[in-house]
């Protein structure tokens, strides 16, 4: 079987075209979408997170405004900066980029982001309109998921839906979704017994897991769509070529660098029995941040009674 190897870059640009038209048409009535990000402290990953939110924002012409705290702030500090945010007018969407450092009570901050506002879809006002089935601000890599799935015609009616990961973040919110899009779902977890045969069951497999390559060929059935939410660096890179062989392309590339990013699927099982799986990287990532965008525009139009 010929496996399809699925790139996010496609949807992820349909969704950002869609986002331009909706941009076009708040332009005519003067309203231009604006969109806060909070980082508190240095870490580089989170970093370029921020950046690279900042930077697709303004490249489709929505207004952007990034604040840097330090790693010292408080949770007192924090909830300051996100009030005066919660009162801006021109600010509709604010993202607090996670992890956040020890000290801050993330439960308070969630809290404190105005729901209407709540571009990640955390606040719990949000939560509950997603279980009750309504997508207004729903989490983005689970949303762009879902519009990879429609874009690739993947079919979710009646499939059997197996999600391996049940963060608040990825795999809770994506079983919900699959679910109101009538898929037989089952969400599992580190307690999950027998996961390879549970695994065994899906027409749509996706991992959330966080652990490098940890679904192998004995997870997968003949046919399976694979969706690999997974990003995980590796620096060993004898582990590295052991998983991708030797006679992958991306070695070299890797070897300039000193690391790869691997995902929570086998890089080369799915390969023959899968119909398709996402790549890692270039996969589910890239339609995290389009699909931001577009929470932005909904939560700009919501507020303007827009929508
Ligand atoms: P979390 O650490 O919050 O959750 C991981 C989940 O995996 C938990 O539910 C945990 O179970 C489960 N788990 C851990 N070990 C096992 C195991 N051996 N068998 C079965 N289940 C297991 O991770 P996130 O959901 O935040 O992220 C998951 C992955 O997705 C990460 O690699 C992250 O980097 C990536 N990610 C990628 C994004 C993108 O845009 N591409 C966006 C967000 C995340 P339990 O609940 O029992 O502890």
């Amino acid at each position: 079987m010929e496996t399809r190897i699925l790139r996010g870059q496609k949807t992820a640009d349909s969704i950002k075209a869609e986002v331009t038209r909706e941009l076009q048409e708040l332009a005519r009535q003067n309203v231009v979408p604006g969109l806060a990000t909070i980082l508190v402290g240095e870490d580089p990953a989170s970093q370029i997170y921020v950046r690279s939110k900042a930077r697709t924002c303004e490249a489709l012409g929505m207004h952007s405004e990034s604040i840097q705290l330090p790693t010292e702030t408080t949770t007192e500090e924090l909830l300051e900066v996100i009030d005066r945010l919660n009162r801006t007018d021109t600010i509709d969407g604010i993202l607090v980029q996670s992890p956040l450092p020890d000290q801050i009570d993330e439960e308070l901050i969630l809290l404190a982001v105005l729901p209407e506002k709540d571009v990640d879809g955390f606040h719990p006002q949000n939560v509950g309109q997603l279980c009750s089935g309504k997508t207004g601000l729903a989490p983005c890599t689970p949303m762009g998921i879902m519009e990879l799935l429609k874009n690739e015609e993947i079919p979710i009616q009646g499939a059997e839906a197996v999600v391996v990961g049940r963060s608040n973040l990825v795999g809770k919110p994506l079983a919900l979704l699959l679910l109101h899009q009538h898929a037989t779902v089952t969400l599992c977890h580190s307690r999950t017994r027998n996961l390879p045969e549970v695994c065994r069951r899906a027409d749509i497999l996706v991992a959330a897991v966080g652990r490098p390559a940890l679904l192998t060929r004995d997870y997968f059935k003949e046919g399976v769509v694979i969706i690999d939410v997974g990003i995980n660096r590796i620096d060993d890179l004898e582990e590295v070529t052991r998983l991708l062989g030797e006679d992958s392309e991306r070695l070299p590339k890797i070897q300039e660098k000193g690391s790869a990013l691997i995902g929570d699927v086998h890089p080369r099982d799915p390969l023959g029995i899968a119909t398709a799986v996402t790549s890692v990287p270039g996969g589910v990532g890239p339609l995290t941040i389009a699909h931001l965008m577009k929470n932005t525009v909904t939560a700009c139009k919501m507020r303007r009674g827009n929508d």
